[in-house]
């Protein structure tokens, strides 16, 4: 399917500015490791989130096998790690690379985070290495707080997938990035921040921030001896050159995209939104559609006016065939929301016209709401 309003559509910086990095990289012959852009990279992402602990990475998914070894150490086939089943496939991949056993815990239905009583009582029920929640969508979750003190009390370190979320604040107006023992970005084509393929994991903790540094470089403590649990995870410098120029640009790709959002909230009717997604930096909208909303059709019905939409992350974990097997609490509120949850566009191609003509249809098709 073509659409004219695809889901995602990456906002990139001009290409004058972009072929000027290229000319300084190849000029210097630093391609990689820790070279002038990526530590201007990785200093600017640490003043933009006021963290001392930053580690880029060549994706989220590599910061977060670091974040998850660095943190938790390695499994013995036995040692479980909490997460939530309506997330996306990353994370309980790592977990597995690790040898750690997965556990799935459904989320709470207002935020779309783990329900923390969920998780408490997975904890409660055989040998826990950590937690490795999720901030649904890049979406600052309003438990944060909840999920600390849970950390804090079982004594477990607390990872958070952020991947989605660079540019979102978490209810107190701070960004997010800071929160638990390190938080994970992903900057992925699909992300608001987009340089390709590319990630970073972030800490409160300046020493938690040089060991996941660490490990994206084969665990060498500045020399070349291995210390400690390690790989090439590391970004290139062409990369971290597009991260410099979209650090500068994500306030404005941002302010524009909640501007879209308040076109989509003025006409939701009985449709409802994620709590605090107005702070976030909005990959793409997640909605709530009403109970009873026939929502293959919905999504049939907006690609016959040329939108995309989509079902992130529908079907969840514990549905995918690689991960049926995976140990697992009671998930009602996961298997509602996963046939509830429509994915829509809010990148800067969506015009109020188009919200008005997707809200009509979503409207129509439901016969809940209507008339705008
Ligand atoms: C995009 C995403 C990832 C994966 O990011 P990569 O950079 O592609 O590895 C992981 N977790 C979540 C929640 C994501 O949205």
């Amino acid at each position: 399917m073509s659409s004219s309003h695809p889901l995602i559509r990456p906002e990139f910086p001009p290409t004058e500015h972009v072929a000027a990095d290229y000319a300084a990289i190849t000029a210097s012959g630093r391609f990689s490791n820790f070279g002038p852009f990526e530590q201007r990279f990785r200093a600017g992402i640490g003043r933009r989130l006021g963290v001392d602990g930053v580690a880029t990475y060549s994706s989220a998914t590599t910061g977060l096998i670091a974040a998850i070894g660095t943190l938790m150490g390695r499994g013995d086939g036995n040692r479980r790690v909490i997460l939530p089943s309506f997330t996306f496939a990353a994370a309980v991949q790592a977990i597995e690379l690790l040898d750690f056993v997965p556990v799935f815990v459904d989320i709470e239905p207002g935020s779309l985070g783990v329900d923390p009583e969920r998780a408490r009582e997975a904890i409660a029920d055989g040998p826990v290495a950590g937690l490795l929640f999720a901030n649904p969508f890049g979406i600052g979750s309003p438990l944060v707080s909840e999920w600390e003190r849970l950390a804090s009390e079982a004594a477990l370190p607390l990872v958070i997938d952020s991947a989605a979320g660079f540019g979102s604040e978490y209810p107190d107006g701070t960004p997010i990035g800071g929160r638990g023992d390190a938080e994970v970005f992903s900057f992925h084509a699909t992300k608001p921040l987009a340089v390709g393929e590319g990630g970073a994991v972030t800490s409160r903790d300046a020493d938690i921030g040089e060991r996941l540094r660490s490990a994206s470089n084969f665990g060498f403590d500045g020399g070349r001896e291995s210390v400690r649990m390690g790989f090439n995870g590391k970004l290139s410098e062409f990369a971290a050159a597009l991260g410099v120029r979209q650090l500068e640009r994500i306030d404005r790709i941002v302010e524009a995209r909640r501007e879209v959002l308040g076109w989509y909230r003025a006409r939701l009717g009985a449709h409802s939104l994620p709590s605090n997604v107005e702070r976030s930096s909005l990959a793409f909208l997640p909605v709530v559609l009403a109970a009873g909303a026939p929502r293959d059709e919905l999504v049939g019905a907006l690609a016959g006016i040329g939108v995309e939409a989509r079902t992130y992350y529908a079907p969840s974990l514990h549905r995918h065939p690689r991960f049926a097997d995976v140990p697992r609490g009671p998930l009602e509120v996961t298997e509602d929301v996963e046939q509830r949850i429509l994915s829509l566009p809010v990148h800067s191609g969506i015009d109020e016209g188009t919200v008005e003509e997707i809200a009509r249809v979503l409207g129509g098709a439901t016969g809940i709401v209507d008339p705008w």
